[in-house]
């Protein structure tokens, strides 16, 4: 096999044996795989360019199967990009918690309302014009402009990155600029003009459905007679494995202030029963903007012993917060979670205090800026809490559920 990996422009069609019978084959094949086998799925269901937007921004770095939900409550409330634009970054972000990589919430929120104040309410109708809307890469462009407006214009995701390093045998490190140029350079050549929509899903449903990272089910494969990767026995070894360096290992602790409502329609508590106490995280930064039970700095994994003195951060923590707790107030520890980031493994320790005197024993400073406040234990379900501070809370009402058992 000849080495494919410092491909230019020029020499691509020579490379890949990317001849005119090839692209015709290729888009016959994979538009009627695509007719009888997509998975039917509800933004598939539209043209409207807000819609697939919404739908492509979800999909970035998210699965299928959690992004439906989400995307179903996220057009009830939000239907077009005038209600969107119109919303506040708080009733966005509390939509999208749970979603993770909450900066493709506040760029889809920055984009309806570069949309609606300066394009007149008007989705732009091409790639180029998409592309210079806050958060669309070339990949969303090409998604938005070839499913809504049928414009020809090509789409490389992971999923078709992994499709084409395996047709075209194309070895080495994906993310290289060459690789890169290579993959565009034949998502524009084979993309096809009459149904370009169709085309770029059809490769997109083929990588996530059968031409999978780890077991790629080559039999059931509709292009395998013209698969490179597939010919040499290995499919998998394209696209080549790269080492990422390792995520960090850092420790917080999450302090679960918990305490009975002041009374019907009286004190900061929201409603009756047992609340806890949230506050909103800064506008910059990892989780920016989503609610949080108060939580420490980060410290590296290593320097938590048995030993460390969890009390000082938190006591630091809340006063970077200004509240204030009551005098000798015990907290109890409720065990430990872990959640993983793209490049952060946090260790959450969870504690909890409750209050005897009722949400007014928390005393809070008049200076701070950012939302906090007291929220029903029986709506938290509905607060913006990351999947991270979602295991702090099972870890509460474990805890809570085991007194009551
Ligand atoms: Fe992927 Fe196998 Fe199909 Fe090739 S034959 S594209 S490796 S599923």
């Amino acid at each position: 096999m000849s080495q494919k990996t410092s491909v230019t422009l020029d020499d691509l069609e020579e490379l890949f044996a990317i001849d005119q019978d090839t692209t015709a084959a290729l888009r016959e094949t994979l538009l009627e795989w695509f007719e009888a086998n997509q998975r039917s799925l509800p933004w598939r269901e539209t043209s409207d360019p807000y819609a697939i937007w919404v739908s492509e921004i979800m999909l970035q770095q998210t699965q299928v199967a959690t992004v439906k939900s989400y995307y179903e409550r996220w057009m009830e409330l939000f239907p077009d990009v005038d209600t969107l634009a119109q919303a506040s970054i708080e009733e966005v972000l509390d939509v999208w918690a749970g979603l993770g990589y909450y900066r493709r919430a506040k760029f889809l929120h920055r984009g309806a309302r570069e949309v609606v104040d300066n394009l007149d309410g008007q989705i732009p109708d091409s790639a180029k014009g998409l592309k210079k809307l806050p958060g669309i890469g070339p990949y969303t462009a090409g998604a938005i402009a070839s499913i809504a407006y049928g414009e020809a214009a090509p789409l490389v995701d992971g999923n078709v990155e992994r499709v084409f390093a395996r047709l075209f045998a194309i070895e080495g490190d994906p993310k290289t600029t060459a690789n890169q140029k290579s993959f565009w350079k034949i998502a524009e050549t084979l993309v096809d003009p009459t149904s370009p929509g169709d085309f770029n899903q059809s490769l997109m449903e083929l990588g996530a459905t059968v031409c999978t990272p780890k077991k790629p089910t080559c039999l059931l494969c509709p292009v395998r007679e013209r698969c490179q990767g597939f010919a040499t026995g290995e499919p998998t070894q394209f696209p080549a494995t790269v080492k990422r360096s390792k995520p960090k290992k850092v420790s917080v602790a999450s302090l679960v202030i918990c305490a009975d409502a002041a009374g019907e329609g009286e004190g900061e508590g929201e409603g009756e029963g047992a609340q806890v106490f949230l506050v909103r995280r800064p506008e910059e930064g990892l989780l920016a903007g989503l609610l949080e039970f108060p939580t420490t700095e980060h410290v590296p994994r290593k320097s938590v012993t048995e030993a460390f003195d969890w009390r000082a951060r938190i006591d630091a923590a809340l006063k970077s917060i200004e509240v204030s707790l009551p005098e000798d107030s015990a907290l109890t520890p409720l065990g430990v979670a872990t959640h993983t980031f793209s490049h952060i493994k946090m260790e959450l320790h969870a504690f909890l205090l409750i209050l005897e005197g009722g949400v007014d024993a928390l005393v809070l400073g008049d200076d701070f800026a950012r939302e906090r406040g007291w929220y029903a234990v029986d709506s938290l379900s509905d607060a913006a809490l990351s999947s991270a501070q979602r295991k702090v809370e099972a870890l509460f009402l474990k805890h809570a559920a085991g007194e009551t058992d």
